[in-house]
């Protein structure tokens, strides 16, 4: 077992056994064990995909990996690469692997597909987000969770990630909510040139950030497009009759951003166990009662001192994440009801080789 940069006689491939699961599967040496891990159908956890957010940490029992460039991730602490933890986003086998990892047991029955899928309507909900609708083919609809996302399949090979803002109960209409990335290779294609009618390539449902049924009170914490994935629960949750104390707290610059509000508004008027706040951090006065300035994980803590009781799902960008990783557990929230999803843009684009 262990860590190495350039080890002689390396096989072309390597078979890779989750333990206790027992599932096996090939990777190629110059694929990351996540990525090979779901072409497989096996939905281990992750998150960013790019060795930042630690949620794919798993433990290497036997076999030696690498890190593309060479060093250890950011998202893995020295400690624990010493104890046997990697992170398999980003690690690479140099042989046959076993690794010890829990697939998510609620989205382990759910099967990743690739489908094909056309844009059924296009709608601008703000001025840099768009509200995409996908028609899945009749005989293939999508089963995922409330909270998951998809991939959109580009040519190239590369691949962009999108939470799913629809219901479960609505598997052949899918609802992306999609910002436009300035520079960006795909969202930038998709606002200038993808039309009703065009074709797409999708893989999901993917991710294990889903949501739990349970008795109690729970926070959703969402920033800019990270309303997304929250949308579905709440559709999941109040078009299912389920009764729950719910907070919704949506982080946004300005009140433009905050693309949805009438529709919340009027979702937390019928239903009195859905409260709502929304949190500018780039505006000039609240103007509303249900609004307030400054950062929205703050303002989630700073009306929650005690967050003992709750279940906390936080979906937008790594800042707002990292925030919440470091501060919510220090007022109360046990490690294990903390679920989140980091909407980090895709490594290939960390890497600089992003194109239109
Ligand atoms: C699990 C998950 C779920 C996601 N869900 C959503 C969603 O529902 N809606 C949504 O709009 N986005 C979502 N994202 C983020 C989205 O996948 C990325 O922003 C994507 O990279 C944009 O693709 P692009 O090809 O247009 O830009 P790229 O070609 O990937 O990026 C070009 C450049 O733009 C910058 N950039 C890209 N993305 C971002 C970003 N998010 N923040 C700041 N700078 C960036 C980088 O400098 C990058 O080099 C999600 C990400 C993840 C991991």
């Amino acid at each position: 077992m262990g860590v190495r940069q350039d080890p002689p006689g390396v096989a072309s491939e390597a078979q890779v056994r989750i333990v206790p699961h027992g599932r096996q599967f090939t990777c190629g040496r110059e694929r990351d064990v996540l990525a090979a891990a779901l072409a497989a159908g096996l939905n281990l956890p992750h998150s960013c995909k790019a060795g930042h957010c630690g949620s794919c940490r798993a433990r290497l029992l036997s076999g030696r990996i690498r890190y593309p460039d060479g060093r250890r991730p950011l998202g893995l602490a020295e400690s624990e690469e010493r104890e046997g933890w990697v992170l398999l986003c980003q690690a690479r086998p140099l042989d046959d692997l076993v690794v010890e990892a829990r697939p998510i047991s609620s989205v382990a029955d759910v099967e990743i597909k690739s489908l094909p899928c056309r844009i059924a309507a296009l709608e601008r909900l703000s001025p840099d987000v768009v509200r995409v609708m996908l028609r899945l083919p009749a005989v293939e609809p999508l089963e995922f969770h409330a909270g998951q996302y998809l991939d959109v399949l580009l040519e190239d090979g590369r691949r962009r990630s999108f939470s799913i803002a629809s219901p479960p109960h609505e598997p052949s209409l899918i609802e992306l909510h999609v910002r436009q990335v300035p520079g960006g290779g795909f969202t930038s294609r998709l606002f200038r040139d993808l039309q009703v009618g065009s074709l797409l390539r999708i893989e999901g449902p993917l991710g294990q950030f889903v949501y739990r049924e349970g008795a109690g009170p729970v926070l959703l914490v969402a920033g800019g497009t990270g309303f997304a994935p929250m949308k579905s629960i709440l559709r999941h949750v109040l078009e299912k009759g389920i009764e729950r104390e719910i907070h919704l707290y949506w982080g946004a610059r300005t009140a433009d951003d905050l693309y949805e509000e009438a529709l919340v508004l009027e979702w937390a008027r019928r239903h009195p166990f859905l409260r709502f706040r929304a949190v500018l951090s780039h505006a000039a006065g609240a103007e509303a009662p249900h609004r307030s300035l400054g950062w929205v994980h703050e303002t989630a803590l700073a009306e929650h001192p005690d967050l003992g009781r709750f279940e906390v799902y936080a979906a937008g960008p790594p800042e707002m994440i990292e925030a919440i990783r470091a501060s919510f557990p220090a007022q109360g929230l046990p490690a294990d009801r903390l679920y989140f999803d980091s909407f980090d843009f895709a490594p290939d684009a960390l890497s600089g080789t992003t194109g239109g």
